[in-house]
């Protein structure tokens, strides 16, 4: 395949726009090569400026669920427009969609819009901090909750201390407040508990990882955080910008029966426009502004063109009872025929995969947290990358992403990449 529209366009944006791309995983950094730029979409496949067609699974990093330019989305944003993009006011659309997600999420009563999942998580926090009166949260290391600074955090020296700020710019006094333990142990998560005794607001996390590769929680280890939440009076976040409305209509909460106290939402919700939004149960959210002292607030929240995409996404999912089902089976007979072609090339391998979340790691142990994702041969994952994309298939330029499956995925398409993967396996 040529790139070498793709080459110049790279070039030129270097010029005038940071690395040429306005968010850092675009750029190819962990696996080499020139980024590719899009020119189009339509379904399972993405185009590029040099004309390659690729099978798509990254589907704007979650989003896509149903496939790119997916007609009632593009419809009701093509419908919306023509009646004015922003009014700074309430609207009618924005009560129905919350409806909707209060509807099929449990455990919540009031939703409110944001722009990105980066604003969610922050609006969490604060509110988190804000309901206890309390300043410190503990994140999980390899968890993402955008990149707001109290999240930029690397773990301190010894497992109860303080974590560091991961980028300059956070202030050490932000990262103070930020504690790092490690997914899937409990162990860990009690003993900075402990060492924080009445300090700790919220433990924030993703209920099932997603940035790390795909790390689904283990056996009564989100049970385990329920408890100890209730016990010290701290608040549980389930960080749901991935795996809202796509392991479950109502996420992860909904799929393992868990209640979070406050729920974060992006991606799918604004069906490929920019939204994010968090939620909760009355006594938590009624904290808000204008309701309450916990301030939050957004000139384009809400707005028109994102909530009709939003709409048309929940309503499209909510109405669709085979959807969870054909996306996980789908999503299975990858990873069959993923594990047979590494297998007759003995390429050890480690797959995680629950729904339409799957991701390959070249390791043969099991990958729980971050410390055992990253014992992956990152080598092997960039030839792994590269000959793919030479196929025509498009997975995450990192080995710490999740692949998603969009239903729009024909048995085809998953056939024709499991063979591409049978051909690239040969030159690991
Ligand atoms: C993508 C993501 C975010 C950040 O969302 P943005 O819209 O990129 O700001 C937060 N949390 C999780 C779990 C994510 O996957």
């Amino acid at each position: 395949m040529l790139y070498q529209r793709s080459s110049a366009l790279f070039k030129e944006a270097q010029n005038v726009i940071p690395g040429g791309v306005n968010s850092p995983v675009r750029a190819f950094k962990a696996v080499g090569g020139t980024p590719i730029f899009a020119k189009s979409a339509q379904g399972a496949y993405i185009y590029d400026e040099d004309g390659n067609r690729f099978i798509d699974y990254i589907n704007s990093w979650g989003p896509m669920l149903l496939g790119h330019a997916f007609p009632p989305v593009v419809d009701a944003v093509i419908k919306k427009t023509k009646l004015g993009t922003s009014f700074g006011m309430p609207t009618a659309l924005e009560t129905e969609i919350a409806e909707l997600a209060v509807a099929m999420v449990p455990n919540i009563d009031k939703i409110r819009f944001v722009n990105s999942g980066t604003e969610a998580c922050m609006s969490a926090i604060r509110l988190a901090r804000g309901y206890t009166k309390k300043d410190k949260i503990i994140k999980f290391a390899g968890c993402y909750h955008g990149h707001s600074d109290s999240f930029l955090i690397a773990a301190g020296s010894g497992a109860v201390t303080f974590g560091t700020p991961n980028s300059p710019g956070v202030t050490q006094g932000t990262a103070k407040d930020t504690l790092l333990a490690k997914y899937n142990d409990i162990e860990n998560v009690k003993a900075l508990i402990k060492a924080n005794k009445n300090e700790i607001a919220a433990i924030i996390i993703e209920p099932v990882a997603g940035n790390m590769g795909c790390i689904p929680p283990t056996e009564g280890f989100l049970e385990g955080l329920r408890t100890i939440c209730d016990s010290n009076d701290i608040l549980l976040i389930f960080d749901e910008v991935m795996t809202g409305f796509r392991l479950a209509n109502g996420g992860v909460q909904e799929l393992k029966g868990i209640n979070a106290d406050i729920v974060c939402f992006g991606k799918v919700v604004g069906g490929g426009l920019p939204v994010g939004a968090f939620a909760a149960r009355n006594d938590i959210m009624n904290l808000l502004a204008p309701l309450g002292p916990v301030y939050q607030a957004g000139t384009l929240s809400g707005n028109p063109l994102a909530m009709s995409a939003g709409l048309a996404m929940l309503k499209a999912i909510d109405q669709d009872k085979g959807l969870m089902n054909r996306l996980e089976e789908k999503t299975k007979y990858l990873h069959n025929g993923i594990t047979e072609a590494l297998n007759k090339n003995n390429i050890p391998h480690t797959i995680n995969r629950i729904g339409s979340m799957i991701s390959v790691h070249f390791s043969d142990q099991a990958v729980v947290d971050f410390e055992s994702a990253a014992k992956g041969n990152n080598d092997t994952f960039k030839k792994f990358f590269h000959g793919l994309l030479n196929k025509g298939i498009y997975i995450a330029p990192s080995a710490f992403e999740t692949w998603f499956i969009t239903d729009a995925l024909t048995y085809q398409d998953l056939n024709e990449t499991i063979a591409a993967v049978e051909e690239v396996a040969k030159s690991l």
